[in-house]
């Protein structure tokens, strides 16, 4: 039979501090974790603050011009008599002279206007500042209305390359004057060309992959910085998550992904006052968040090393416990039955010696000694001896209650320390014990003979007379010589003194 393993078991309180401090390291990393979410969610909310208002500030910008353009084509329609001037071609050549005299003045007093041109009813361009497209007829939307507003109205049109006139992307502003019935008298159009909106943007500075475009109601992508050939004067399909131009009333903000690049920007919207034109401009979020992520990046580097810190002292620590726990039980254990030793079992007798003297209450004690084990050993053989010896652990171990403590004095002597229990109940105890140690067998190391012994029993209970375990212990063992004397196999309670 082998020497029962020695079994470590670790006491709670290691695991509890383990657990605490896990606990900790988690509450400490939870309050900076919110502070830091909290910071991201205000620089986003600034970064879009800041778009809206440079896109502001950039749609009011490009506006002046549509605002200038606006007074201009007042000023000629003031100046044109719509019913006499505006035929063609013109009877009378000082009256034509004069129109384009008039629109070559009146070009130059707007920066970025390419062409200012007069229309009649019809729409043909009877007057020109600068191309040569006298009696053509113009192919914007109000030309094909059979009503137009009666009085002056402003029209706004996007014209692609294909469209024009002068085959350039340019956008049309068109001052436009309707009968009282709804018919189209004539028209002042001026022409900006697109190149001069890109150049205009282009000459506003932006950081590194931000962006600014400005764009129509429809979509289509006028100008923008950095510059991107391709795109302009298309329909540009916007980044998910951008609200419709119809929704956004004079500004929005948004964060998306731009489906030009790919870059996930902090977006800001405004659209101009009276003109169908969206200002855009796109913070790269990655620039915006450069600060902040390089923090989160050195707080979470601190923390793991913290943490890595806390796990290695831990272990370091648990390590510890456990030797010593294991220290502890090599010092308490029986090494060949698993049970308590002699110094294990004499520190627990003091102890419950002090404990029935205080609380006045019953201790036993019952000394045990395998009968004739000299003649085991010299018939089986030292190996049996020792499985008898540890067979007669495990039977004294079975019949403990959780109070008892059964231990080996040392050979084939063993003791039970019997806490709350008088004479009668221990002998009872030592009888049912003996009788167990009579009814069991040890398998010989043959692996065939079974070899059978028995143990006599010496009880002794506290009396007032005992002044220490030690004398307890005494009268048991005087108690384990008679029975020793009477025969063996018997259990003899102590005398007296
Ligand atoms: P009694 O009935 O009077 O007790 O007779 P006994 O033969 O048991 O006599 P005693 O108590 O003097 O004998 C103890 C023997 O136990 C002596 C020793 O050789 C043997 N012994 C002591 N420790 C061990 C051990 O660890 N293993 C084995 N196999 N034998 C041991
Ligand atoms: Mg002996
Ligand atoms: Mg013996």
């Amino acid at each position: 039979m082998q020497a029962p393993a020695l079994q470590v078991r670790l006491s709670q309180r290691p695991l509890y501090v383990a657990g605490l401090l896990l606990l900790a390291l988690v509450l400490i990393a939870a309050w900076p974790v919110t502070d830091f979410w909290r910071e991201r969610q205000r620089i986003l909310a600034d970064a879009a603050r800041m778009a809206v208002q440079q896109s502001q500030l950039m749609g009011r910008s490009f506006g002046d011009t549509f605002l200038a353009t606006d007074y201009v084509l007042r000023d000629v329609i003031g100046r044109v008599d719509l019913a006499k001037d505006l035929t063609y071609p013109h009877p009378d050549t000082s009256t034509s002279q004069r129109l384009d005299t008039l629109l070559k003045e009146k070009i130059t007093t707007v920066v970025g206007l390419s062409d200012l041109v007069l229309l009649n009813g019809d729409c043909l361009f009877v007057a020109v500042a600068m191309y040569p497209f006298r009696g053509t007829k113009s192919r914007q939307n109000f030309c094909t209305e059979s009503h137009v507003t009666p009085g002056q109205s402003l029209r706004i049109q996007y014209m692609p390359q294909d469209k024009s006139v002068s085959q350039r992307p340019v956008v049309l502003i068109s001052r436009i004057v309707g009968s009282a019935e709804g018919r189209l008298l004539g028209a002042a159009m001026a022409v900006i060309d697109l190149e001069y909106a890109q150049q205009w943007i282009a000459a506003l500075a932006v950081d590194h992959h931000d962006v600014l475009t400005i764009v129509d109601t429809n979509g289509t992508l006028l100008a923008r910085n950095p510059f991107q050939p391709q795109s302009l004067g298309r329909r540009t399909s916007s980044p998910s998550g951008q609200p419709s131009f119809a929704e956004i009333g004079d500004a929005a903000t948004f964060i998306a992904s731009s489906p030009i690049d790919g870059r996930e920007r902090v977006f800001g919207l405004s659209r101009l006052a009276r003109f169908p034109f969206v200002a855009i401009v796109g913070l790269d979020k990655t620039r915006v968040l450069a600060g902040w992520q390089r923090r989160a990046w050195q707080f979470s580097a601190g923390f793991v090393v913290l943490a890595l810190c806390c796990v290695v002292a831990l272990r370091a620590h648990l390590a510890a416990v456990r030797q010593a726990e294991a220290m502890r039980v090599l010092a308490t254990t029986d090494a060949l039955t698993g049970i308590a030793n002699r110094r294990h079992l004499i520190d627990i007798g003091n102890q419950a010696f002090v404990h029935a003297n205080h609380d006045g209450q019953a201790l036993s004690v019952l000394m045990l000694d395998i009968d004739k084990f000299k003649s085991v050993n010299d018939r089986w053989g030292h190996a049996t001896g020792d499985r008898v010896i540890q067979t007669m652990a495990q039977l004294i171990a079975s019949t403990l209650r959780d109070q008892d403590t059964g231990g080996r004095l040392g050979g084939e002597e063993f003791a039970v320390i019997l806490p709350a229990t008088d004479v009668a109940e221990a002998l009872t105890r030592a009888e049912q014990l003996r009788h167990l140690v009579q009814s069991s067998e040890v398998l010989h190391t043959d692996g065939t003979t079974m070899v059978k012994f028995t143990t006599s029993i010496g009880i002794a209970s506290l009396m007032p007379g005992d002044g220490s375990f030690n004398a307890l212990l005494q009268r048991a063992d005087r108690a384990l010589y008679r029975a020793k004397h009477q025969g063996r196999n018997c259990s003899m309670l102590a005398e007296l003194t």
